[in-house]
């Protein structure tokens, strides 16, 4: 037996540092770094792929070279028929990949994923569930809460990865899915650390990702996203699979995203809408109706931005409120948008709409749980800032969309068609859009297809004064 050398690593970012301190310097998280023992001096799983490297290096195999330009042959998709799901994955689960599901703890991970299993049995796939975390009984019970009961469905509960490995026999007249619920339960007797470590985690997706693609078998992996750095997150594992969602939302709303980050089989950025209730989840198809549910149209600081998720534009809801600050550094709080962008456009506002802010405090909330990272929210932004520091309401039934530049210009956005396609058909009749946008060549052809729709174009924020006109 090689001699044991310890190390820590960050269980949030996977970073490995010799020495302990209290702080990771790769990703600047607190109290994440946990000693882990290196066996044989490297991770042993890893340096096991190395030599398997090496060894096939003395062979005499010669590579099949092909042109770029042939057939190329389509993945075998298998539909798990809930579309919000299938829309994330680009079209179903291609068949022999591997897909690694993230969120926080309690979320809605395990519901959605029995309810997929219960989906895909369904429809004559073999499905075999691994829980971890739970007794057979629970997830049973679980089941039947759902009102789910699909005897092609197998159980198991396990945290032993060799285990699951000897006992899964791939079903040769159908597909074979496995669920592991979840990663960080699950561990390899070879090594010393505990569940749930950076190396644990690693080693045993590993172990299961080589098994699954040896087999032709569909993986779907649980990982819990955590905040405290007690077990490894989903992040140490993104490499190494072909698909990565995250399930967001808040516990206290009904609704969820499922959310793409990565995916070799489809967009990255796509995202599928969910509400959960007492029967589990179920699909959202018209997820700006849900956001625009308690929309009040006549109230002062609030604002529509016709947002792209992926492929399909969701209209948002933005809420400002400003109010007089008695602190020497007044507060800026936001939930859903970035805080660096709030501070710039209430810069710019300050400085090019002379809207001075700088001794209110400043909130702004983006209705509905949801996160938006696009810069084409900005005009909304400044549209509900100027209606809360005024207490004048925007005009109802009206949208902004639009990039605001540091000297107050409106700038271009693009899939402007789908944006404005969407506020349509949620029956707005006035859309802010940047003046920039009718320069495209197809800016008339689109205008004449919305006739109910105003379209007011604005080229610098100083053009938004005419809305807010008592
Ligand atoms: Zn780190």
């Amino acid at each position: 037996m090689t001699k044991k050398k310890s190390a820590y690593s960050c269980q949030a970012c996977g970073a490995v540092h010799f020495k302990w301190s209290g702080k990771c310097s790769d990703c600047g998280e607190w109290n994440s770094l946990v000693e882990e023992f290196e066996e044989g001096g490297a991770n042993s799983h890893f340096s096991r792929i190395t030599i398997d490297k090496k060894s096939s290096k003395n062979s005499n195999n010669k590579l099949d070279l092909i042109a770029l330009d042939g057939e190329a042959q389509d993945f075998l998709r298998i539909k798990t028929t809930i579309n919000e799901l299938d829309r994330v994955l680009g079209g179903g689960l291609v068949q022999g990949s591997v897909i690694l599901i993230g969120g926080d703890p309690g979320i809605g991970k395990s519901t959605l994923l029995i309810q997929t299993a219960d989906a895909l049995a369904k429809h004559n796939n073999h499905i075999i569930y691994i829980s971890g975390e739970e007794s057979v009984d629970q997830v049973r019970l679980r089941a039947k809460r759902l009102g789910i009961s699909q005897a092609g469905i197998q159980l198991a509960a396990t945290t032993n990865v060799s285990d699951i490995i000897n006992s899964i026999k791939p079903d040769k007249n159908c597909p074979t899915i496995v669920i592991i619920d979840s990663i960080q339960t699950m561990f390899l007797e070879e090594l010393s650390s505990a569940p749930g470590t950076v190396s644990q985690v690693r080693a045993a997706a590993g172990e299961l990702t080589i098994f699954a693609k040896k087999n032709n078998i569909t993986l779907l992996i649980v990982s819990h996203v955590t905040k405290d750095g007690q077990i490894a997150g989903p992040k140490v594992l993104e490499h190494m699979v072909d698909t990565v969602l995250y399930f967001e939302g808040e516990k206290d709303l009904h609704f969820r995203i499922l959310r793409a980050i990565k995916n070799r089989f489809g967009a990255a950025g796509e995202i599928g809408v969910f509400e959960m209730n007492d029967i589990g989840l179920s699909e959202v198809n018209n997820p700006s109706e849900l956001f625009l549910a308690s929309y009040d149209r006549d109230t002062s600081g609030t604002a529509v931005f016709a947002g792209i998720e992926g492929s399909r534009p969701i209209l948002v809801e933005v809420q400002a409120l400003v109010s007089p600050s008695y602190m020497p550094t007044p507060r800026r709080a936001v939930v859903g948008w970035d805080l660096n962008r709030l501070a710039m456009v209430i810069a710019v506002l300050g400085s090019r709409f002379g809207l001075n802010l700088f001794d209110k405090e400043v909130y702004l909330n983006i209705v509905g749980g949801i996160e938006i990272n696009e810069t084409a929210a900005d005009l909304a932004i400044a549209c509900a800032l100027i209606s809360a520091a005024r207490d004048i309401a925007i005009a109802s039934s009206t949208i902004a969309i639009g990039e605001i530049g540091l000297t107050g210009e409106v700038r271009m956005i693009n899939n402007l068609e789908a944006r404005l396609k969407e506020a349509a058909r949620l029956g707005f009749k006035n859309c802010i859009i940047p003046k920039a946008n009718e320069k495209n060549k197809n800016f008339a052809a689109l205008k004449k297809s919305l006739p109910d729709l105003n379209l007011k174009t604005v080229a610098h924020i100083r053009d938004l004064a005419q809305l807010f006109k008592k």
